[in-house]
């Protein structure tokens, strides 16, 4: 079996994506890249029971290969392949049915400029992307349009996605997107949230090149700090 400790990770972080309460059940799904295609969880299996033979391993091509017997690939392959292929910012995809992400897609409602760390999408607002059925190339279209120049869009009537260099950075982007969902929809249970501007909001994405990066970066960002 090829890479046996990158599919170990795989089922961590499915296991992981559920116990933080960011997803359920066997919705959602993870996609990782590896030399010449990608890694992903098989379709309606259980993360509890899921076990490293049960990741499937495909090429862009959409050919497919998996150790364990009767598994196929999760119904969402389009999206992982069609991402993986097309960012090469990207090394991992998480694809959750986070509650309060779902909530606001089911009235196909954007995540705008309410709080500055929709940043860390990697824009000024978490698009929602129009509905398609699930599993479908027409999904993956429409998903691949919201997340132009982003790391995460809703889906709508359906759930979310999270795009990082590796399936860490991917889960821990979903857990932000999800918090900010939340913190929107209750906003909204009051009242108006009062929106950032393009002018704050790129000023919070240039804050964001240095945030948290070590060293050089973010010293030449000190150098200039007032
Ligand atoms: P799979 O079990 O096929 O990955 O489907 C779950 C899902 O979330 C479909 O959108
Ligand atoms: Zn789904």
């Amino acid at each position: 079996m090829d890479h046996p400790e990158l599919r170990q990770e795989i089922v961590d972080t499915a296991r992981r994506m559920n116990a933080l309460g960011i997803n359920q059940g066997t919705s959602g799904n993870l996609g990782v890249r590896v030399e010449g295609g990608l890694l992903v969880t098989p379709s309606g299996v259980l993360y509890e029971a899921m076990t490293a033979e049960d990741i499937v391993a495909m090429d862009f091509d959409g050919n497919w290969s998996c150790p364990a017997a009767g598994r196929r690939p999760t119904s969402e392959w389009h999206i992982h392949r069609d991402v993986l292929a097309g960012r090469d910012d990207v090394g991992a995809v998480v694809h959750t049915h986070a509650m309060f992400c779902t909530t606001l897609s089911c009235l196909h409602r954007d995540i705008p400029p309410f709080h500055y760390m929709i940043a860390v999408a990697g824009g000024s607002d978490i698009r929602c992307a129009p509905y398609a059925t699930f599993g479908t190339r027409e999904l993956s279209d429409n998903a691949l349009k919201a997340l132009e120049g982003r790391k995460a869009c809703l889906l709508a009537n359906h759930g979310m996605l999270a795009l990082g260099d590796n399936l860490q950075k991917a889960l821990a982007l979903a857990v932000e997107v999800e918090t900010l969902a939340a913190q929107y929809w209750r906003a909204l249970q009051i009242g108006e949230p009062v929106l950032l501007d393009e002018a704050e909001m790129a000023r919070v994405l240039e804050k964001f090149k240095t945030y948290g990066k070590p060293e050089a970066a973010a010293d030449s960002e000190g150098a200039k700090a007032d």
